[in-house]
């Protein structure tokens, strides 16, 4: 296994108990991959190291699969925005129209008031400008929308493409839960003790800080890959583009902004959201405080590749990456880097647990597991 995070734990973890013996190895000095969490030491506040990580899913299956290896808290994100110099709830619901325009609607009204400040002339939205002002018209778009995305994604919401916002981006009712799932969770120890726990077993043996290259590849029947795709082939097609995020992190006597997340929506604020990580573990006490302020920027050599871009350019050149992918024998490209997706943490863990299925599979039936489990 390439990569100690929850890609290679949940793969590993489970051929070891179908009785194959695992090495894994990451060239980070840890284990848990971008959801590591540590205790800081001058607040003794866990920290979410590479950002903010909220478990939440509708499968029951990896629900009760990560409640094996850890205690999950209740808790629910409500993440607030500063915009023009006011504090709204975040997703826009009832509560943010009516504070926004300053009325007291009921959620029929809310719903008429909101189709007739839509944008109706625009009859096939193209940009993720054009949609949203479709669905909720110039205010609301500019106050929640507009502001932010330019911020994380570094360019005009003209640029992107309207299937970036799907759905009605709105709720008329007073739910401000960030997330739909049925299970939601944060584990009472951090995702590093969780990940230590899958990685626990006799026929795993852990190599931090080792970087694997291909040269290594002979010594192993197998090789499941969590690393970039791109660097997997030492770039050699060019570099599949991300966005990265710089933290700055800064301390507080007491309680710094009263909630766990909040978002900065107004372009003169040149970072996307302050993260104040003792809010996300509200079991623990704790005085003083840590915080994050989160700002995104273009992916260069040397930086934690984040966000895929996943825009045209990128898509053509992620397509002859997995051509050149497809050849390769004995190694299956799994994971966020691995098939340069975006995946929360529940799909990984699904994605591992049927990626490691599949292999034990084909094990049985002596066919090849192929370089992708899941086409990117
Ligand atoms: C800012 C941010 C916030 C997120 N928030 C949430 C959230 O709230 N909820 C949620 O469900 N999901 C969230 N996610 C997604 C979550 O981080 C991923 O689902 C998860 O990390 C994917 O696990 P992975 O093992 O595939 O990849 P990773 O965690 O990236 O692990 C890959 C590992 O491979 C190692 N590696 C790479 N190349 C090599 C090499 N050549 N040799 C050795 N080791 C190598 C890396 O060091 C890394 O540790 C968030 C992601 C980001 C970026």
């Amino acid at each position: 296994m390439v990569g100690a995070g929850l890609s290679g734990a949940v793969i590993g973890r489970k051929l070891a108990e179908a009785g194959h013996s695992i090495v894994v190895c990451d060239e980070r000095n840890h284990v848990a991959g971008n959801c590591y969490t540590e205790r800081d030491k001058d607040t003794g506040v866990l920290v979410h190291v590479y950002g903010p990580h909220i478990f939440h899913t509708d499968d029951e299956e990896v629900w009760s699969y990560v409640n094996r290896y850890e205690t999950f808290m209740p808790f629910v994100n409500r993440v607030k925005t500063t915009s023009g110099g006011r504090v709204f709830l975040l997703p826009v619901n009832l509560h943010t129209i009516n504070q926004f325009f300053d009325k007291t609607l009921r959620p029929d009204e809310a719903r008429d008031f909101i189709t007739s400040i839509a944008d109706n002339s625009i009859e096939e939205p193209k940009t993720f400008e054009e949609q949203a002002l479709k669905f909720v018209g110039r205010d609301l778009y500019e106050a929640f929308f507009k502001g932010y995305t330019v911020k994380q994604w570094g360019c005009s919401p003209t640029e992107l493409p309207a299937s970036i916002l799907k759905r009605l981006p709105v709720r008329f009712n007073y739910d401000d839960n960030y997330f739909f799932h049925r299970f939601q969770g944060m584990p009472e120890n951090g995702y590093t003790g969780m990940v230590e726990k899958i990685l626990d077993h006799e026929r795993i043996e852990l190599r931090l800080g080792h970087r694997f290259t291909r040269a290594e590849s002979e010594a192993f029947d197998h090789i499941f890959y969590s690393g970039p795709l791109d660097g997997y082939f030492d770039f050699e097609l060019g570099r599949l583009g991300y966005r990265t995020l710089d933290f700055e992190r800064f301390y507080y006597d007491g309680d710094y902004q009263g909630c766990a997340v909040m978002n900065y929506g107004d372009l003169e604020v040149p970072y996307t959201r302050i993260t104040e990580h003792k809010h996300f573990s509200p079991w623990e006490k704790h005085e003083k405080s840590v915080c994050y302020r989160e700002f995104s920027r273009a992916c260069e050599e040397g930086d934690i590749p984040y966000y895929p871009i996943r825009m045209a350019d990128e898509k053509a050149l992620l397509q002859r990456y997995v051509e050149r992918a497809s050849q390769e024998q004995k190694v299956t490209f799994v994971g966020r880097l691995g098939t340069y997706r975006y995946l929360d943490m529940d799909v990984t863990i699904r994605e591992g647990l049927d990626t490691a299925d599949a292999y034990l599979r084909s094990l049985a039936a002596q066919q090849p597991l192929g370089s992708f489990f899941v086409n990117p």
